[in-house]
């Protein structure tokens, strides 16, 4: 990030990159970072994996199943194939 102003030669952040909007949740690049964070998960996570893959399929990806909202993308950075929310995941744990 920092890197482009070292640079100095950039006459603007157009050309960069953008950051993603959190309305843009589903976007391409969402998915491709989506897809770097899987390749750095374990493998004994596979069910959940293929299960988050196909929802990103049928377009469903990042809603809770239990009730439907939407998962915070944050929650999603670290456990990208998490099928709950934060409040359902602590209630269905405990
Ligand atoms: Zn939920």
């Amino acid at each position: 990030m920092m890197s482009q102003e070292a640079l100095g030669g950039s006459d603007g952040a157009a050309d960069n990159h953008a950051p993603i909007h959190p309305a843009e949740v589903g976007t391409h690049s969402f998915e491709q970072e989506f897809t770097l964070n899987l390749l750095s998960s374990d493998g004994d996570r596979l069910d959940q994996i293929e299960a988050a893959l196909e929802k990103i399929s049928e377009g469903s990806y990042g809603s809770c199943e239990e009730c439907g909202g939407r998962i915070p993308k944050a929650r999603l950075e670290i456990i990208p194939d998490t099928p709950y929310c934060v409040k359902c995941a602590s209630r269905l744990e405990g």
